[in-house]
């Protein structure tokens, strides 16, 4: 599933659109898992321009002239695409928005859990995004941000910074990644954790997003269900991974093996030396 980072690179790749104005509006294959509502599709967007496209952890939020908005989630397999011809996959298009300019923005979703919400005449789609903390790119997130939400919990570190009122946008890839570097184990109770040490997280995850955008995200598989950018193009982050995926590997920083042990039913990667409890 795309997290921070890719629906990030997604976004930067869409900003072409701006200022744009929609044409067009298309759900060939909208499928069970990706209700669209064509007619309030059309009337949220349809002659308007698209003056603005902004996150929200994993949303990404389209706003039109109007004012009006559409929400897009792209869940496990969905992608956001502009450019490149993709007509080897047009089985799996399931909204293509036309915009002057001869832009097409296409919606594609080979699992179709994906999803894009918008607004009707009476009723925001803001009203169906879930709560979020601060963005992790964004100043008000820190050390501050983190303790104020731990309190004194008991909740497992990993599981409190899966947490979108936490940390926004981040999944299980990041968590693992970003407790790594910070050197924190991913089972330690949150009331345990110090000054110092939320520092060192906040720091870590904000330098490992900014990294990861750097390069292009993360595509863990081949194929056309993997994360691609709104060209189609993979990332390279996946290069760059220090413990997720690597159980039974060596440890890049004291060549311990990395240990994988489950947690929620998300697969937990660490290096129990320098990730002591
Ligand atoms: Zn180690």
């Amino acid at each position: 599933m795309p997290e921070l980072p890719e629906v990030e690179v997604i976004l930067r790749g869409l900003l072409v659109l701006k200022g744009l104005a929609v044409t067009g509006i298309e759900a060939p294959r909208p499928g069970p898992n990706t209700p669209v509502d064509l007619e309030s599709l059309s009337s949220a967007t349809l002659e308007r321009k698209l003056e603005e496209i902004e996150r929200r952890g994993k949303y990404l939020l389209f706003r039109f002239s109007g004012p009006r908005e559409v929400v897009f989630h792209l869940k496990m397999t969905g992608k956001l695409l502009l450019r490149g011809d993709f007509s080897e996959y047009a089985r799996y298009h399931r909204v293509i928005i036309s915009f002057t300019r001869g832009q097409k923005l296409i919606f594609n979703d080979v699992r179709r859990f994906g999803f894009c919400i918008c607004d009707s005449n009476d009723t925001s789609c803001r009203t169906c995004l879930p709560e979020f903390g601060p963005d992790p790119l964004s100043p008000s997130f820190g050390a501050g941000s983190l303790s104020g939400s731990a309190g004194d919990r008991r909740l497992k570190l990993k599981n409190f910074i899966l947490d979108q009122k936490v940390a926004p946008g981040i999944g299980n890839i990041y968590a693992n990644e970003a407790l790594f570097r910070a050197g924190l184990n991913p089972f330690r109770p949150v009331n345990t954790v110090g000054a110092g040490e939320w520092e060192s997280l906040a720091r870590s995850i904000r330098e490992l997003l900014l990294e990861a955008i750097d390069y292009g995200g993360t595509t863990l598989g081949r194929g056309w269900s993997h994360f691609c950018n709104a060209r189609g193009e993979p990332g390279r982050f996946q290069e760059r991974l220090m413990v997720y995926g690597r159980e039974g590997e060596a440890c890049v920083r004291c060549d311990n093996e990395i240990r994988s042990m489950p947690l929620n039913n998300r697969s937990t990667f660490f290096c129990p030396l320098c990730q002591e409890v």
